[in-house]
């Protein structure tokens, strides 16, 4: 439940979990730092081990510019280190949200898209379709 400051220099190869490391959750502008919740880190982990399959983070922390840039909502959860769009080998974003909804009963953001899953870890409940 706490957000975390990593630099990617220094702790990009570190390991947050059995299968994510820092870089990961990296701005996609390669800024540094990267600031990561580590509750995000449990859920991530969380579905990795259900789905036994690889999980590619194509978005999670990013900085205010470049949210803007790639028209982000204004108060995005990317921008606290809460959440994470996710794609996992062989299973569909339905099917992700529906495991995530497991693990967030009562709280969390999930979107569901075309191609990816969000999921944060924001106190409140959100769910939307892309
Ligand atoms: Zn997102």
């Amino acid at each position: 439940m706490a957000i975390k400051a990593y630099s990617k220099a220094k702790d990009g190869n570190k390991k947050l979990s059995t299968n994510f490391r820092v870089k990961e959750f990296a701005c996609t502008d390669g800024s540094d730092p990267i600031f990561i919740d580590s509750e995000l880190v449990t859920v991530l982990q969380n579905i990795r081990t259900h789905f036994g399959k690889s999980v590619t983070i194509t978005s999670a922390y990013r900085t205010p510019t470049k949210n803007k840039a790639i028209g982000g909502e204004k108060y995005s959860q990317h921008l606290y280190g809460k959440a994470a769009d996710i794609k996992v080998k062989g299973a569909t974003p339905k099917q992700v949200a529906a495991y995530a909804e497991k693990l967030l009963p009562k709280k969390g953001g999930i979107g569901t898209y075309s191609s990816f899953t969000h999921i944060d870890v924001r106190s409140t409940k959100a769910r939307w379709k892309g």
